[in-house]
């Protein structure tokens, strides 16, 4: 039998602003600690935007990483003016890497507010769908939409890939933080999968909270907290706060996890005030790096990195953001001071056990959710119009005479304003029409609907249609506020 180790073959994306020297200072320890790792080069982000390429990720990097499934990655900038979208965020979205892990603990060493409470958590955050899909329209010239779209699939794959993790670390306790007092049916997708899935994990004790006094507890309390799991934008938001508990941005490391490919990075951005300094500081990366060397299963070389990171942390080693600018130590100083390091073990710090994350196993194939019963009982009919909403009411009540259809109501910014209820709501031009069916029992043909937006248009400006339903007998849709 050889005994030449197998070399993994991993895409590196320097990135940009402060990301070269990131990724430097964690490719030169992961070397160091004899990792066997091979780097495949590539690139994304701000210059590749400048080559013309709008999505700021060239085919070659898209066919390295598809081979080579495993990526190291700086921080990509996203460039106002030019490039569409943010390219980390279509990196994340091509690969459907569905699970962003970001773990923050308190770091000896690097005194905070919090020191001595012994944080440790994770946060795991729904990586690509949301209103990160960033599906956005202006409606109309003076009001934005953005869709909230968050599939069933969606959130089975994150509460799964949550409860695995959590148990791969030997993690006790699993929170889901959603909003789904206020958006019942989005948000409140996530919280009933999670309690659907909960049960199946019974070593793991499940809870759930309201992302705002989420925000609050992790201020107050953060030591409460294991392992939150949430959707995506709140996750983006409570992470950079779990981050700021530990000590900053410079030391929180993250993964973005699919059944396919996995992309370590920072959770920090390209800090391009800093770039080319060499005061910043790369704990981030190095520890991004440390969750790809259990990835690809080399658990004693990422446990001999995390020493000698802790290590040094404990020698007083810090950077900038830590002490100050100016009297930090350089990021190449306290690269070269984690490579003298390697061998050493933190007196304080315990390296978990981890087991290899055994991720969910779910088809591959588009989930049609199955209900018993589905009809469509009315119709939103959104409306651009500079009437008011007496105006607009009696017009509408007029087109619907002869239609299945009636108009319940009119709604503005989603406040009912018509019929009145004695609201103050201050309209602007972008009308949510309500219609619903004469006869509550029967289900609207699309020539019914059809006919009525005819008529709708004849007279109105409308941009958006969305039929409301009623899926195995409940509303399928949810009230305007004052709406009976
Ligand atoms: P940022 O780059 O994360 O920087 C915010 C601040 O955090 C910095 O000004 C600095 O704080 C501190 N910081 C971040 N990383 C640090 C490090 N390694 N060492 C020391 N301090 C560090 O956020 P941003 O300024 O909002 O975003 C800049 C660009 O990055 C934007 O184009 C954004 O779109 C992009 N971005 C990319 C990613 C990604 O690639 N995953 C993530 C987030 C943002 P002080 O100013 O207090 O010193």
């Amino acid at each position: 039998m050889s005994n030449v180790q197998k070399k993994h073959v991993v895409t590196v994306i320097p990135g940009d602003g402060i990301g070269p020297e990131c990724i430097a200072s964690a490719q030169r320890i992961i070397e160091a600690a004899g990792a066997p790792i091979e780097w495949d080069e590539q690139h994304a982000g701000e210059r590749v935007f400048k080559r013309g390429i709008a999505s700021g990720v060239p085919q070659e990097t898209m066919d390295s990483i598809s081979k080579n499934r495993v990526v190291l990655k700086g921080p990509l900038g996203t460039p106002v003016g030019y490039g569409e979208k943010s390219a980390n965020v279509t990196l994340r979205k091509l690969f459907e890497t569905y699970a962003n892990i970001r773990p923050v603990r308190e770091l000896p060493g690097v005194k905070t507010r919090y020191s001595g409470e012994n944080i440790d958590l994770v946060v795991v955050r729904e990586n690509v769908e949301d209103l990160y899909a960033g599906i956005e329209h202006m409606q109309t010239p003076g009001v934005a939409q953005c869709l909230k779209l968050i599939s069933r699939k969606g959130c089975e794959k994150i509460v799964r890939l949550a409860f695995e993790f959590a148990r791969s670390e030997g993690r006790r306790k699993l929170t889901c933080a959603t909003k789904a007092n206020i958006m019942k049916m989005t948000e409140g997708l996530l919280k009933r999968t999670f309690e659907e899935i909960a049960p199946e994990y019974p070593d793991i004790e499940p809870g759930h909270i309201i992302i705002d006094n989420c925000a609050h507890q992790l201020v107050r309390n953060p030591a409460q907290f294991d392992v939150i799991v949430t959707t995506n934008m709140n996750g983006d938001i409570i992470s950079d706060l779990t981050s700021g508990l530990i000590g900053g941005l410079g030391f929180a490391g993250s993964a973005n996890i699919g059944s396919q490919v996995a992309i370590f990075e920072a959770v920090h951005g390209s800090a391009p005030k800093y770039a080319g300094t060499n005061t910043i500081n790369p704990t981030a990366v190095i520890l991004s790096g440390v969750m790809m060397l259990r990835h690809l299963k080399l658990f004693a070389e990422a446990d001999a990195i995390e020493h000698a990171v802790l290590v040094t942390l404990e020698q007083g080693k810090l950077t900038g953001d830590v002490v100050g600018y100016g009297k930090g130590v350089k990021t190449t100083e306290f690269t070269d001071a984690i490579i003298a390091n390697l061998g050493q073990k933190s007196a304080t710090w315990k390296v978990r056990t981890h087991r290899p994350l055994r991720l969910p196993e779910i088809s591959a194939a588009p989930d049609f959710v199955r209900p018993h019963s589905e009809r469509t009982v009315g119709v939103d009919i959104f409306a651009q119009s500079a009437l008011s909403s007496e105006e607009l009411g009696h017009s509408l009540e007029a087109l619907a005479e002869a239609s299945p259809l009636r108009l319940k109501m009119i709604s503005n910014r989603g406040t009912k304003v018509y019929p009145a209820v004695g609201a103050i709501t201050d309209c602007v031009d972008h009308w949510r029409c309500r219609f619903v069916l004469r006869n509550p029992d029967a289900d609207l043909s699309d020539a019914h609907l059809f006919n009525l937006l005819a008529k709708l248009a004849s007279e109105h400006k409308w941009m958006h249609v969305e039929k409301l339903k009623k899926i195995n007998g409940a509303d399928a849709y949810t009230k305007a506020q004052g709406e009976d």
